[in-house]
């Protein structure tokens, strides 16, 4: 094993604390990656706050990073060390099911490994996330970052950026098409970033309008307020494509009514269980769908798509021994529009 630091959680809680972890030995297929900047996904925070007791094995979240190859196993062909590289939420897969076969790995019959909390294919060991300075990961899960991507920006490309890219692109939107965003936040301010990029008229649905004139810096042409009935009532059957990033439970029918015909609702922000009434997708024909994550083609093709229009996330960059105060303020709305953590703090004693 070799050792590297952290912050996790033990117990109850969400209070994270610097802690040493220890990392696997490479791999032949392995590549140790300096963890450079690692974004903070409400993702975190659901399962930071989902911890009960001290049973709950210790946590360490992280899954969008960017970083510097520090070492690569004697199978690697594709790094070298000293190359800028980015990981997401997903770090591994069966690799020969019939969605990996089709670059879905995000969708892996026999389930991905997950970036942190997962269970590592060849040891059984909980995965533990990019919170910390080195993190060691089989090479087909790493991605070249491109030159010209800010890598503390580009971080939240890696969770944040794909959940909403690939539904994006797999629902055809293009110029022309209208675009809803719900919820503008990590992933929110990014689905309207690309939409904007891929040419279609935007909109964001926020429940107030203080995010209005963000909403018009990201390149949307409008912000309906969730709670004002009159206009959500206008806009009836007027988006083709509505991104749900939403991250609490809330009522699919004001966001499925503003759905137009043969329209699509992806809810990719809060996953569970849902109520929908059969009557708003009845009316017009309407589509209810999710996705989460990407494959790693879409991944990469991200990534490239980002480096040519210019687009990562707007970041609060902070030190990560701020990490709780982050967690803290994402909690209430408190971001515009991603934290991201810079590990080089941990590097020193
Ligand atoms: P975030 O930055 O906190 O943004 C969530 C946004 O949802 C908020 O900015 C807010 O937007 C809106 N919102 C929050 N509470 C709400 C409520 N009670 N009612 C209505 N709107 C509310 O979170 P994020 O990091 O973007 O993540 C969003 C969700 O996506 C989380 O649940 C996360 O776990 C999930 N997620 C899913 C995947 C996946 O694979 N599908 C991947 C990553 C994250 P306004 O202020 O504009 O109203």
């Amino acid at each position: 094993m070799r050792t590297t630091v952290g912050w996790r959680a033990e117990g109850p809680g969400t209070t994270l604390r610097r802690t040493p972890l220890e990392r696997r030995e490479l791999r032949p297929d392995d590549i140790a990656v300096q963890v450079d900047f690692c974004g903070v996904c409400h993702t975190d925070l659901h399962a930071l706050t989902a911890r009960t007791g001290a049973q709950d094995a210790p946590l360490v979240p992280g899954h969008e990073f960017t970083g510097t190859v520090t070492e690569v196993g004697p199978e690697v062909t594709r790094f070298a060390v000293g190359d800028p590289v980015a990981v997401g939420n997903i770090v591994d897969s069966c690799g020969v099911c019939v969605m990996c076969e089709a670059g879905q790995e995000n969708f892996c019959r026999e389930f991905p490994t997950l970036t942190y909390s997962g269970t590592d294919r060849h040891d059984g060991s909980t995965t533990l996330g990019g919170y910390s300075r080195e993190y060691v990961v089989r090479d087909r899960f790493v991605y070249a970052l491109p030159a010209g991507l800010d890598p503390a920006a580009a971080a939240p490309l890696l969770c944040a950026g794909i959940t909403v890219w690939e539904p994006l692109r797999a629902l055809g939107v293009g110029p022309g098409t209208r675009v809803a965003v719900a919820g503008l936040g990590g992933l929110g301010h990014l689905a309207v970033k690309f939409a904007v990029a891929l040419g279609a008229r935007t909109t964001v649905i926020s429940r107030t309008a203080d995010k209005a004139d963000d909403a018009r810096k990201l390149g949307a042409d409008d912000l309906l307020v969730s709670t004002d009935e009159a206009r959500m009532a206008e806009a009836r059957d007027r988006f083709d494509v509505v991104i749900d990033t939403i991250s609490a439970v809330h009522d699919l029918g004001p966001y499925l009514r503003v759905v137009a015909m043969d329209g699509t609702l992806s809810q990719v922000g809060y996953l569970g269980p849902v109520a929908v009434e059969t009557m708003d997708l009845l009316a017009g024909r309407k589509k209810l769908t999710s996705a989460g994550s990407g494959g790693t083609p879409a991944t990469a093709a991200m990534l490239e798509f980002c480096a040519e229009h210019g687009v990562t996330a707007d970041i609060e960059l902070l030190p990560s021994a701020r990490v709780n105060d982050a967690l803290d303020r994402l909690g209430r709305n408190d971001v515009r529009y991603r934290f991201v953590l810079d590990m080089s703090d941990l590097s020193a004693g």
